[in-house]
C-alpha cells in the first residue's frame, strides 16, 4: 500500500510540468486533513526534481503556493 508521500509524489509527477497547490493535492487524493498535503508537499519540495513556489495552480487556477516536478 502506498504511503501518502508516495501518492502525493505520483500525483505531482502525473501532472508534470503543471503545478498543483496543497488544497488540490488534498482534494485529489481525498486527504481528510489539508495540513497533511501541506506537510507532504513541503517534504517533497526538498527533494531533487521538485519545486515549490508561488504560482498559478493548474487545477483551481488560484494564485498560491504550488509544487511541480521540474523537467530534467
Ligand atoms: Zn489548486
Amino acid at each position: 500500500m502506498a504511503t501518502v508521500l508516495e501518492r502525493v509524489r505520483a500525483l505531482i509527477e502525473r501532472l508534470s510540468p503543471a503545478p498543483i497547490c496543497d488544497d488540490c493535492i488534498a482534494e485529489k487524493l481525498d486527504l481528510s486533513v489539508r495540513q497533511h498535503a501541506n506537510h507532504k508537499s513541503r517534504e517533497l519540495a526538498g527533494a531533487p526534481g521538485f519545486e515549490r513556489r508561488k504560482d498559478i495552480c493548474s487545477i483551481c487556477c488560484g494564485d498560491k503556493i504550488v509544487i511541480r516536478r521540474t523537467s530534467r
